[in-house]
């Protein structure tokens, strides 16, 4: 399905006219789950599988190429969160260390999946904004496709 898009639309030399794509309003789209191009259609199909396209307007989704980079993020993101908050209260309280194991652990294993999902939405949505990969409907001459 094509619809039409009321985007602006941008040109440059390489590329014509095409549709501006915001990567942050991309970005924040599909960290709720839904396409980076309508913010309408859910982007995954299961928990950290996307969908083949969006049922609203038909983006082709199997294009992106996240890889590990959502994991990565989120260990990034989650170790940020507990490991200063671990020394912090390691330091300043005498906690038995299955108390310390009990909160930590699954309050670890729990922000990890919560952010999975999210993290790599917003990455699809990036790659889609900067048209990385296959989201680049004239890509330029000596690239193989996808
Ligand atoms: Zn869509």
């Amino acid at each position: 399905m094509v619809t039409m898009s009321t985007a602006p639309k941008i040109w440059t030399r390489e590329s014509g006219l095409v549709e501006k794509r915001d990567v942050w309003t991309a970005m924040k789209r599909g960290f709720r789950g839904r396409c980076p191009r309508c913010g309408e259609g859910k982007l995954f199909r299961a928990f950290l599988k996307t969908a083949d396209n969006c049922a609203k307007c038909g983006l082709d989704f199997t294009p992106h190429r996240a890889d590990d980079l959502p994991a990565y993020l989120v260990i990034v993101i989650v170790g940020h969160i507990v490991v200063p908050a671990v020394l912090w209260i390691e330091t300043n309280y005498t906690t038995p260390v299955w108390i310390s194991f009990a909160a930590y652990l699954p309050f670890t294993f729990v922000a990890s999946l919560a952010l999975l999902q999210p993290v790599k939405g917003a990455v699809v949505g990036l790659q889609w904004a900067l048209r990385m990969h296959g989201f680049d409907e004239n890509p330029p001459d000596g690239i193989p496709p996808v």
